[in-house]
């Protein structure tokens, strides 16, 4: 019999007593009526901390398994659905109650710290962070893919490190497409309703409790815009969405679509985030010491700080505004290529700004329009968003160290003739992602016990991480990475064939998914958009050659795929619609999955559970990737050109390289050394390596290797380490 404290006891002797005090509460934040000692599953509902702290979603699946999954991890919406009956069970499980209870201690303690004060930045006046689109959690469908991901995970780290920090973005009313695979193998787009009652989000209101309102300039009239608050632990981030009566029905949808809509809908939702986004903060009185554009969506804000800034200096001119709006901003540029910068032809920028606006800058159209031209005086180029952030702000940086390079080369032209590349201002600080939200739960266990409750700590000193990975057995590694590799195989099957829910999809049609992939196989993992240049088919050049390496009888090879290619983008969905449509008489049926609607949770399960991430870019245009840091945290193996981040990572035993660092520039040619490598390097190195066994049934040398990728590449691509490099290197 477990003992509890007299306190938890008390609390569960007060369960009924105090229901009948319980309020009628407004529809918005309807949800089932809790009984008294379970009251704080809602506090912990309601800030993203459950989703990446140890116990938290055990909490919301313990309360009912089942519908967790129907409400895809949702707490809200659980809480919402749940039935009565149900909780007053479990407020009766003692154990249950007791966890509940730890977990809000937890929170409240957490959220009970003062932000430090770290160079400018400080709680009066803090970092303000910009960025489209945020990855926190499924349940927050607001993102798209890496971008995303990675701004949800600066924002988790900066509330780790209490830095002084708060986010700005978009709420889209029908978030990002959900992918389904047609029978005929190609890609269907679903957009579901995002409801706000549903979600984590609480509006935005003034001291009358009315809402806070900001409005926008397009063709003659104003958008306005509402705002609502996600807490990220002890970060307060302020989504902004047009979906008000006050606006027409076109202008409702403005925040309708992440990366949707014309050309006008996509000036106006950047307006919305850099524009509306500084008067929304301005309203909640906020004066932040520094403006970060993540990407240059939101390159807007630097013209609205410039007007402020003439507003309060009536005598200064636009180039006074200009030295004092770079002096509090900083852009990071995370795209590449030329294309994959947003660039607006003029009529219709001119359609979306007001001739006043343009009047308060104190410049002619002409003017503001040659501040977002690589070349002011060329007429004929659009308004990009790059060359403004570029322009508007006191540092710029790429995501990884090639991509700073890379993006300085784009760049050249806008700096005068003869810069070289190592002059152009353009820095870099390489991507990172968020240890305890992707680490696997049963390894933060392991952590835990070999290095202590404080191992998230540990884990930004790197000499103190790596010895404290060695101390830990192999054989215990190896078993939390089997067991691992057993949940995907589960969630596999799971997904690929149910039959309560009638679900069958294409390749994944099977008869028995019993037969469906084998824990004890080699299995190797590739997840990512479906875009021309992380060459999807590079895999399949030689199919027969694939093919004898899944058929192997003593040492197969399995395969997991997920991905989603652009709605637009038909030549995407037809590299998807080739993949699943080889059949062929051989195992491939059984070692060989693509699971539909690729987001975080997909993402994690594989992320955690494969043996080898695979990754194979074009070169150089894999700015920085990040999925690979994941699966790294977790034991996996990359096996990955050496491009973005891998570069940095790369250590000859913490995973594999394929092809050469260095490339031509016949691409064919190109494709052709790279496929080759990649069966090489596969047939020679990782099989072997894989299968073969010591004395005790352990693969050493595969353990080895995996406590190797654990110890460098976890400290060094943590976003723990980015978001400090931030703060020392660009922030202050
Ligand atoms: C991490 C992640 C990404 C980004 O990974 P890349 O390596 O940049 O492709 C995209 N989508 C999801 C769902 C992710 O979890």
């Amino acid at each position: 019999m477990k003992e509890f404290s007299s306190e938890t006891l008390k609390t569960m002797q007060s369960a009924v007593s105090l229901q009948t005090e319980q309020s009628l509460k407004t529809d918005f934040y309807y949800q089932r009526e809790l009984p008294e000692n379970l009251k704080s599953l809602e506090t912990i509902a309601w800030n993203y901390f459950w989703s990446w702290e140890t116990g938290g979603a055990d909490i919301f699946r313990e309360l009912e398994p089942t519908l967790w999954e129907k409400c895809e991890q949702n707490p809200r919406l659980l809480l919402k659905k749940i039935k009565q009956l149900r909780l007053w069970q479990k407020s009766t499980d003692f154990d249950y109650v007791e966890k509940v209870k730890r977990f809000a201690e937890k929170l409240e303690n957490y959220l009970s710290q003062q932000p430090i004060s770290a160079g400018r930045a400080s709680a009066d006046n803090p970092i303000a962070y910009f960025c489209a689109e945020y990855g926190v959690h499924n349940s927050l469908p607001n993102y798209s893919g890496g971008l995303g991901i990675l701004a949800g995970d600066h924002l988790k780290s900066a509330s780790d490190l209490n830095i002084p920090l708060v986010a700005v973005g978009l709420l889209y009313r029908y978030g990002y497409f959900r992918q389904k695979i047609a029978h005929d193998g190609w890609q269907e787009e679903r957009y579901l309703d995002v409801f706000d009652s549903e979600l984590a989000l609480k509006p935005v209101t003034g001291e009358n409790g009315e809402r806070i309102l900001v409005s926008v300039h397009i063709r003659g009239r104003e958008v306005f815009a509402q705002g609502w608050l996600a807490e990220i632990g002890r970060i307060k981030l302020y989504l902004l969405d047009t979906n008000l009566p006050q606006n027409s029905d076109v202008d409702r949808l403005i925040t309708g679509h992440l990366y949707g809509g014309d050309t006008e809908t996509r000036i106006v939702q950047e307006k919305v985030l850099g524009i509306g986004g500084v008067r929304f903060l301005r309203k909640l009185n906020y004066q932040p010491s520094v403006f970060h554009l993540n990407e240059g969506h939101s390159a807007f804000l630097t013209l609205e700080l410039a007007r402020e800034f003439l507003q309060t200096n009536e005598s200064a001119d636009f180039n006074e505004a200009i030295n004092a709006v770079r002096e509090q901003c900083v852009f990071t540029t995370h795209t590449p290529v030329e294309a994959g910068n947003d660039v607006f032809p003029i009529e219709k920028l001119s359609a979306c700004f007001s001739s006043d606006f343009v009047e308060s800058l104190k410049i002619s159209p002409e003017e503001f329009f040659a501040l977002g031209r690589t070349n002011p005086d060329d007429e004929k180029e659009g308004f990009g968003m790059t060359p403004l952030a570029l322009r508007m702000t006191r540092s710029a940086n790429g995501v990884s160290e090639k991509h700073g390079e890379v993006s300085r080369d784009l760049w050249l032209k806008m700096f005068p003739e003869g810069t070289e590349n190592e002059d152009v201002p353009i820095t870099h600080i390489t991507n990172g992602v968020h240890a305890p939200t992707w680490i696997a739960p049963l390894l933060k266990t392991i952590y835990e016990k070999h290095i202590g409750a404080r191992w998230t700590e540990i884990l930004r000193d790197e000499p103190a991480w790596r010895e404290a990975i060695e101390r830990i057995p192999d054989a215990e590694i190896w078993n939390a990475h089997l067991v691992l590799k057993q949940i995907l195989v589960a969630f596999i099957r799971n997904k690929t064939f149910s039959k309560e829910t009638g679900t069958q999809h294409t390749i994944n049609e099977r008869e028995d998914t019993g037969k469906l992939f084998d824990a004890n196989v080699l299995t190797i993992g590739f997840a990512r958009r479906v875009a021309a240049y992380k060459r999807w088919n590079l895999l399949m050049t030689d199919l027969e050659r694939l093919l004898k390496l899944v058929d192997d009888s003593e040492r197969p090879v399995q395969f997991v795929f997920a991905g989603k290619a652009h709605p637009q983008d038909r030549v995407g969905k037809q590299l998807l619609q080739n993949l699943m449509s080889i059949n062929h008489d051989s195992n491939w049926q059984n070692r060989a999955v693509f699971i539909e609607d690729y987001d975080q949770e997909v993402a994690r399960y594989l992320v955690q559970g494969v043996d080898v991430w695979m990754n194979v870019p074009r070169r150089p245009l894999e700015a920085s990737g990040t999925s690979g840091q994941k699966s790294a945290m977790n034991g996996g193996l990359n096996f990955s050109i050496l491009d973005g981040w891998w570069i940095e990572g790369y250590n000859e035993t913490n995973g594999f390289s394929i092809g050469e660092l260095n490339v031509g520039d016949d691409q064919d040619a190109i494709d052709a050394e790279d496929a080759e490598s990649l069966y090489q390097v596969l047939e020679n190195e990782i099989v072997p390596a894989f299968y073969e066994k010591d004395e005790n049934g352990l693969p050493a040398n595969w353990i080895r290797r995996m406590k190797d990728a654990l110890a460098t590449l976890t400290p060094q691509f943590s976003s723990d380490r980015m978001v400090k490099d931030y703060l020392e290197k660009i922030y202050r």
